[in-house]
């Protein structure tokens, strides 16, 4: 395949940024990489369990029942405005907000497409980081494609956010809160179809998921929680997406939560996978595959491959068959996305016809594959495009 320097680029020199410390360091190496002290986001409600919050309102002087009900009006009426807070005494209020629920996420800007039933939103966090979020209504389900870096460090050459390098991790607030604001402008009635419900959550907006594991685990637990506590979305309706750090992978096996993974696979063999998820020079393809059948072993959940079909890189029909054959007998959907074009890329989504060829191929081979949609793409909100530019 063709290559320039900036593909050849590996995990261990990806980004000098300090989350990425565990990252580079070796097996049974002990590699102390100081960490950058950073000014942390406002701490939330989203942030604590029940408990901590409980906690939180009688250090302030209140109640512990008062952040009961501030989770009540953020999670379960999401009804953000103080003013709604009627259980509240109205002297109380102000406070309530500015210590529980700290505005996280300033809307930079959005842009739908879709007759106002795709929206991609710009954030700005309180330090100036951007995100992005996408919501997408179907006409039986509202999926929320959700941020968990702003950046990110992982360096896959065909992915817009990529590009940009590793800002920070977000904290799981910042996270749950793309989905609020989401579920806000549903249940108010303000996109079009009626008033509604996000059912599904996709962490496949910027940034790896697995590189910020604590707070993704966090606001995964805040999504699936019942509410008060939490939105009470099905742990189901949650997707996972990695580029396949493998010990993480393990490690969410092990955390009892029926969420589905996704792996971004995108070539079934090292030569080519090292080019395009470089990190595969650390965890190659037979090792991720292996975490992935113990995820669905442990999980009995049907494991998504993800694999991004680029003209003449990725779609050789032998390359179909040797995944097929990778493939072959585990719990697993492959979905094949059109690659979707980001800013400055040579290359380019597969024919129509070799994609078709790709899938015949798979599916020949007794595998379950699917052609995604690419809702989005002319906001530049689809799979990989997210680069948070205004
Ligand atoms: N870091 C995680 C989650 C974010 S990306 C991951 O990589 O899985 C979500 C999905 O979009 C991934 O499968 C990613 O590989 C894919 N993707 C990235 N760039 C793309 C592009 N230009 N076209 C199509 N899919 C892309």
């Amino acid at each position: 395949m063709t290559s320039d320097d900036s593909t050849s680029t590996g995990p261990g020199d990806s980004s000098a940024a300090s989350e990425e410390a565990e990252l580079r360091q070796q097996p049974g190496e002990l590699v102390f990489t100081p960490r950058r002290r950073r000014e942390r986001p406002p701490q939330h409600l989203a942030d604590l369990d029940r408990a901590g919050r409980r906690e939180k309102a009688t250090a302030l002087g209140f109640p512990a029942y008062r952040a009961d009900q501030v989770s009540k009006h953020y999670f379960e009426r999401l009804s953000p405005d103080p003013e709604s807070w009627t259980d509240v005494p109205a002297a109380q209020r102000t406070e309530l907000c500015a210590a529980l629920t700290p505005r996280l996420l300033h809307e930079v800007n959005r842009i739908s497409c879709d007759n106002g039933t795709t929206v991609k939103y710009l954030w700005r966090l309180f330090d100036g980081s951007l995100v992005e979020s996408v919501l997408m209504r179907y006409p039986k389900r509202t999926t929320m494609c959700i941020s968990s870096q702003a950046g990110c460090g992982m360096n896959c050459p065909f992915c817009a956010t990529g590009q940009s390098g590793l800002t920070r991790n977000l904290s799981t607030a910042e996270i749950v809160d793309q989905v609020v604001a989401g579920a806000v402008e549903l249940a108010a009635g303000e996109i079009p179809g009626g008033p509604g419900r996000v059912g599904n959550i996709v962490f496949m907006g910027m940034g790896e998921p697995l590189a910020n594991y604590a707070a993704t685990l966090g606001a995964v637990r805040r999504i699936v929680s019942p509410a008060p506590e939490g939105l009470g979305i099905s742990a189901r309706g949650v997707t996972i997406s990695t580029v396949g750090l493998a010990p993480r992978m393990r490690q969410l096996a092990d955390e009892g939560l029926p969420v589905t993974l996704a792996l971004s696979l995108h070539a079934p063999d090292d030569d080519l996978r090292n080019e395009l998820v470089p990190v595969n020079n650390r965890w190659p393809v037979a090792e991720v595959l292996d975490a992935a059948w113990g995820y669905a072993d442990r999980t009995h959940r049907r494991v998504s491959i993800e694999y991004a079909l680029i003209r003449e890189i990725n779609d050789q029909p032998w390359r179909a068959d040797l995944l097929a054959s990778l493939l072959a007998g585990r719990l697993v959907h492959v979905n094949l996305i059109p690659l979707n074009p980001t800013p400055g890329s040579k290359w380019t989504a597969s024919d129509p016809a070799v994609e078709d060829e790709f899938l015949r191929r798979l599916r020949a081979g007794g595998i379950a594959a699917t052609i995604r949609d690419t809702r989005g793409r002319e906001i530049d909100g689809a799979c990989g495009q997210l680069a948070a530019a205004q």
